[in-house]
C-alpha cells in the first residue's frame, strides 16, 4: 500500500500510519493518510477515501477487475478466475495474445536496431539527433528492417496466424493476395500504454523518400490514436510527483526531454491533443503545459482543451515554442535550460488565446478593434471572476485603445452581448469562444452543514461498538440528512463488528463513506457523553425543521414541538458541561 501510494506522494510515518500530501486534491500541509495494516487511505481535507484497489483505480483510471489486474501483475500473484463471461473470456484471452505479438516484435525490432548492420544508419540518424543510447534502451526504440517478411515470417514461426499478426497491426495484405510487413526500413517507437503494455507502434521512414515519413499503428483493439500517449508508462510517476504534465509533438521530442531531465514529458499523436487524453492527465496532475506548435489548428485544438479543463479543473498553459524549433532542436544545442525556462514561464492558456487574438487583430479600424474584442470578451467570462482576468481585461483595453470599464461591463454581461448579434454557427464546428460552453460535469455530492455532525456520530459508533449498536438503533432517515448517509447508518447496523469486510465495490457512494468514517473512528474521542450531545444535536436539527417547515406553511408550531425544542436545548445545555466535565 505504502509503496504504491508512495508512487503519487511522499508519505511520512507517523506511528503507526502514514501521512502526506493528498494525491487527490491541493494543499500544501499533508491531511492525507495511509493505514498499511487496513490497507486504506483517507484524506480529511477533500473527503477521498478507500482501500488499496480503489486507489488505483481512481490514480489509474481502471475499473475493479482490470485494478486488480494491474497489481496481480506488478507482484507477481496469480489471480484464479471463478465463471468468467465466455465472451469477456475470449476477448481477454485474445488481446492478451495480441499484446504478447506486440511485446516479441517490438523486442525484436529493439534488437535488431542495436545488432544489424542495416540499422547502421537508423542508429547514425538517432546520434545525429543527440539521442543518448541509454535514453533509447530505456523507452525500447527499434528498427524495422527493409525485407518484406521479417516480422511475418517470425510472428508465424513463434505460432501467430497471419489475423493475429493482422489484428496487432503488423502485417497487411498486398494486392495480389499474400501479406508483407507493415513497417519496413523505419526507426520503431513502441508506444505504451500507462502500464507500460505495448500498444501499437509509431514509426518514422528513415530515407527521406518513403512516405509517408511517420507511420502509425492502424486504429484497432489495443491502439486508438486519439487516446494513446506516447512516454506516459515512463512519465507517469513524475508526472503525479511534479503534478504537472508537459505534452511535446513528436516521439524524439519525448526523448529528448527525458534525457534533459524533463521526465513528466509525453507526446501526443498529432497536433491536437484530445479531451480524452487530457482526461487521462488530469488523472496524474493539475497542470498540463503544452510545448507544441500553436498554428491556428493547434490553436483550435487548445480552445477544446480549455473546454475539458475547465471541468477537470485542470490548469493548463501554453509554452510558446520559438518558431521553426522543437523541443529536440532545442536540447541539441544545449539548450534544456532554455526549454525548462520555457516551460516555467508557460502562459496560461486564456492569456495566450487573447494575446495570440490581440498580435492578430486588424487594430487600425475601429471595425477591426471590434471584432477582436468580440473574440477575447467570452474568454475572459470563462475565465471566471479573478485578479488574473481583471488584469488581462486592462491589458486588452490598453492594446485596443479602449475604456477598460468598457471591457468590464462586456465581460460582466457574460459576453450575452455579442452572442444576440453573433450568426448561428454550424452544429458540431467548434466555437471560437468555445471556452465557456463547456457542459457543467456532475458536481460531487454538495455536504449539508449537518452531514459533518451524523458522520461523526457513525464514526463514534464504530469507536464505541457497545454504545454504538444503541444509537444506530436510535438515529432514524430523519436524522440523516442524505439517503447516502442513511445507507451508511444501515450498513454500519448490520456489519458494526467489520465495517469493511464486503463492502460492495461497485457501490463508489458507499464504500467512500464508510471508509472515512472508519477512518475518522480513530480521531473521535467516542464515549456515551459524546454520542448522546452528538444525537441530542441531530434531534434537534429534526425539530427544527419541523418548525420551519410549519411556519413556512404560514402556520404557528404546535405546542408540544415547541415543548420538544426546549427540552433538547436545556438537555444540550447540561449534556455539554457533562462533555466538557469528563
Ligand atoms: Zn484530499
Amino acid at each position: 500500500m505504502v509503496e504504491i501510494v508512495s508512487a503519487y506522494t511522499d508519505l511520512r510515518r507517523q506511528g503507526e500510519r502514514f501521512s502526506g500530501l493528498c494525491p487527490f486534491h491541493e494543499e500544501r500541509s499533508p491531511s492525507f493518510s495511509v493505514n498499511p495494516q487496513e490497507k486504506l487511505y483517507y484524506c480529511f481535507g477533500c473527503g477521498a477515501g478507500g482501500d488499496l484497489f480503489r486507489f488505483v483505480q481512481e490514480k489509474e483510471g481502471l475499473g475493479f477487475p482490470e485494478a486488480v489486474e494491474a497489481l496481480a501483475e506488478r507482484y507477481g500473484v496469480e489471480i484464479e478466475r471463478e465463471a468468467e463471461d465466455p465472451r469477456a473470456e475470449e476477448q481477454r484471452k485474445r488481446r492478451a495474445r495480441i499484446g504478447e505479438l506486440l511485446e516479441r516484435t517490438a523486442q525484436f525490432y529493439g534488437a535488431y536496431l542495436w545488432e544489424s548492420k542495416e540499422a547502421a544508419k537508423a542508429r547514425e540518424y538517432l546520434e545525429s539527433r543527440g539521442l543518448a543510447e541509454e535514453v533509447l534502451r530505456a523507452f525500447g526504440v527499434g528498427y524495422g528492417p527493409s525485407a518484406w517478411d521479417q516480422v511475418l515470417t517470425r510472428g508465424q514461426s513463434a505460432g501467430f496466424g497471419v489475423p493475429d499478426l493482422q489484428a496487432a497491426g503488423l502485417v497487411q495484405k498486398g494486392q495480389k493476395g499474400g501479406h508483407y510487413d507493415r513497417f519496413r526500413a523505419r526507426i520503431m517507437f513502441p508506444v505504451r500504454d500507462p502500464r507500460g503494455r505495448v500498444e501499437g507502434f509509431g514509426a518514422r521512414a528513415l530515407r527521406p523518400d518513403t512516405k509517408p515519413k511517420y507511420l502509425n499503428s492502424p486504429e484497432g483493439e489495443l491502439y486508438r490514436k486519439s487516446r494513446t500517449l506516447y512516454g506516459i508508462d515512463r512519465a507517469r510517476s513524475a508526472i503525479a510527483k511534479v503534478g504537472r504534465a508537459v505534452v511535446v509533438e513528436g516521439y524524439t521530442d519525448v526523448l529528448a526531454a527525458h534525457q534533459a531531465g524533463i521526465t513528466e514529458a509525453v507526446a501526443v499523436m498529432g497536433t491536437a491533443i484530445t479531451p480524452e487524453q487530457l482526461k487521462q492527465l488530469a488523472r496524474y496532475a493539475e497542470e498540463v503545459v503544452l510545448a507544441m506548435d500553436a498554428d491556428s489548428a493547434g490553436r483550435a485544438a487548445m480552445l477544446r482543451a480549455q473546454r475539458v479543463a475547465g471541468s477537470k479543473k485542470l490548469r493548463l498553459r501554453v509554452a510558446s515554442m520559438p518558431a521553426g524549433e522543437d523541443p529536440a532542436d532545442m536540447l541539441q544545442g544545449g539548450g534544456a535550460e532554455r526549454l525548462k525556462g520555457l516551460i516555467e514561464e508557460a502562459m496560461e492558456l486564456p492569456e495566450f488565446h487573447v494575446r495570440v487574438a490581440l498580435d492578430e487583430a486588424d487594430l487600425s479600424s475601429p471595425v477591426g478593434r471590434d471584432r477582436a474584442l468580440d473574440e477575447v470578451v467570452p474568454v475572459l467570462v470563462g475565465m471566471g471572476e479573478s485578479i488574473s482576468r481583471d488584469e488581462l481585461a486592462r491589458v486588452v483595453a490598453d492594446r485596443l485603445d479602449a475604456d477598460p470599464g468598457l471591457v468590464m461591463r462586456r465581460v460582466a454581461a457574460g459576453g450575452g452581448e455579442r452572442r444576440k448579434r453573433a450568426p448561428a454557427r454550424p452544429a458540431g464546428q467548434p466555437g471560437r469562444d468555445g471556452a465557456q460552453q463547456a457542459p457543467p460535469e456532475a458536481a460531487p455530492r454538495p455536504l449539508s452543514v449537518r452531514e459533518p455532525r451524523e458522520r461523526a456520530l457513525l464514526a463514534m459508533c464504530v469507536a464505541s461498538p457497545a454504545e454504538g449498536r444503541e444509537f444506530l438503533e436510535r438515529l432514524t432517515p430523519e436524522h440523516l440528512s442524505s439517503p447516502a448517509v442513511a445507507r451508511a447508518r444501515d450498513w454500519l447496523a448490520a456489519h458494526l463488528d467489520d465495517p469493511l469486510a464486503g463492502l460492495p465495490r461497485d457501490d463508489e457512494e458507499l464504500v467512500s463513506l464508510i471508509t472515512q468514517i472508519v477512518m475518522g473512528a480513530e480521531r473521535e474521542p467516542g464515549g456515551r457523553d459524546a454520542m448522546e450531545l452528538n444525537y441530542l444535536q441531530l434531534e434537534q436539527g429534526v425539530v427544527e425543521s419541523q418548525i420551519e417547515a410549519v411556519r413556512k406553511e404560514g402556520g404557528d408550531p404546535p405546542v408540544d414541538l415547541q415543548r420538544r425544542r426546549a427540552e433538547l436545548a436545556q438537555r444540550i445545555a447540561h449534556s455539554e458541561t457533562a462533555t466538557t466535565r469528563s
